[in-house]
């Protein structure tokens, strides 16, 4: 028995995602400084002294999901541009637009996407971006955690002219992140074409030194593999083995056009995917092969991509979209079910960016806790908790996202966050985005 707790909330339906996914019906969940410090039923644990209790007895309470792969500040460009081609959109319109950017922007894109993640029960992302040390600054002031890395690239760009500044701001965001337990620095390089392969080793030998994930995008199209057969004479996961950078400690984002061998290549070195399935979808990019990296035993984590490419920073669309898509392409309706999702999302998204303390609602984990109204309809009857998770769920459910410990959403207000004043800067942000 737990002799008090800082927080204690009451579950109507407790999703743990533990090892045995136990599903807990009229729970408790006791917090304790960031960590989660007991889990049972509230016949138990309710009558634990709390400074407060959250009462979310007819709802839906999980693990708050990770985002493993996104461009948090890329909200700007929402709707700017759709429906073109991958390398058309990045050359003709992302990266003119990106040459305009400015720490105040990203910080308000970072904003924008901050509220929109923490609506829809988003506590954990994994950020690729320039400009990574306002990201940051953002994602300490919001109080969200945040696996974050400045993006190298061998051209210049609006945050550094030449490789030495780049790597500098690599190790000015490590800096920033030092002491602060809600931000881990990774180091990320943009992809084996715009990222010189003596560059992506050097940014591989910095994340082995520091015990540091390495990120970037790969094997996201047809289109990028014949392209690197015609540069590099070597299809993109081939390049990254010949640099002998396939470890645990990579996660590669997309691995769309992946063979079956490389698909083993994948799993035997370790190296983590994040799945981007409304990003691949909407770029026309292809489906990946999910199932069958999810049954050669990779670790898999979703990812929302920026907002500029999918157009919601939304997982629980996502979810419901990695499912469909995996049924889709397999011919097959038990190809990747509910469960597997959530497991992405939540389990396995942790997994993928080293984030070993989260992802799972258990005694000593941080306490990143999501709640979603069970009394919407959508969400009943109540048969099963996770298939309304994975099929029926919009994410606009969500009365409460916690970060270790800190309500930082609850039924439609942001604690940390000035939403009414970010969204007076919309109409700036719009006018900078057109080049005005
Ligand atoms: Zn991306």
């Amino acid at each position: 028995m737990l002799s008090s707790c800082d927080t204690l909330i009451r579950a109507g339906t407790l999703v743990t995602q533990d090892e045995n996914r136990t599903i807990l019906n009229d729970a408790a969940v006791a917090v304790t400084g960031t960590a989660i410090a007991a889990v049972g039923p509230w016949s138990e644990l309710g009558g634990t002294p709390a400074r407060e209790t959250l009462d979310f007895s007819g709802d839906i309470v999980l693990p708050g999901l990770v985002n493993t792969h996104t461009h948090a500040a890329m909200t700007v460009f929402r709707g700017l541009e759709d429906d073109l081609p991958l390398m058309d959109w990045l050359t003709g319109h992302i990266w003119p637009a990106e040459a305009r950017l400015t720490p105040e922007i990203v910080v308000t894109g970072t904003l924008l996407a901050c509220a929109e993640m923490l609506a829809t029960g988003t506590t954990a992302f994994c950020d690729l971006y320039i400009f990574e040390r306002a990201v940051a600054e953002t994602a300490a002031a919001v109080g969200i955690r945040a696996v974050l890395g400045e993006g190298v690239f061998d051209t210049p760009n609006a945050s550094y002219s030449n490789l030495d500044q780049a790597f500098a701001k690599v190790d000015d965001l490590a800096d920033f992140c030092r002491g602060r337990a809600l931000l881990t620095p990774c180091l990320v390089a943009h992809s084996v074409y715009a990222t010189g392969h003596d560059t992506l080793a050097r940014l591989a030998g910095l994340a082995r030194d520091r015990d540091l994930r390495l990120t970037l995008h790969a094997a996201e199209s047809a289109s990028e593999t014949a392209m690197c057969l015609e540069r590099f004479g070597a299809r993109p996961v081939e390049i990254l083995r010949a640099l002998g950078i396939l470890a645990p400690n990579l996660l590669v984002a997309h691995a769309v056009d992946v063979t079956k061998a490389e698909i083993s290549l994948l799993a035997e070195s370790g190296t983590a995917v994040a799945h981007n399935p409304r990003s691949n979808l909407k770029l026309a990019s292809g489906m990946a092969p999910m199932a069958a990296m999810r049954a050669a035993g990779i670790t898999v984590g979703l990812g929302t991509d920026g907002a500029a490419s999918n157009n919601t920073l939304n997982m629980f669309s996502e979810m419901n979209q990695a499912a469909l898509m995996a049924k889709a392409r397999e011919h097959d309706p038990t190809a990747l079910p509910a469960q597997a999702v959530l497991d992405m999302a939540t389990i396995g998204g942790a997994r993928a960016l080293g984030l070993s303390d989260c992802g799972s609602i258990e005694p000593g984990r941080q306490a990143d806790i999501v709640a979603l109204d069970g009394r919407a309809p959508n969400l009943q009857p109540p048969h099963r908790p996770v298939s309304h998770l994975a099929y029926a769920a919009s994410g606009h459910e969500v009365r409460l996202t916690m970060v270790a410990g800190r309500v930082l959403y609850r039924d439609g207000r942001f604690t940390t966050l000035d939403y009414p004043a970010l969204l007076k800067r919309m109409d700036k942000v719009r006018k900078w985005a057109l080049g005005a």
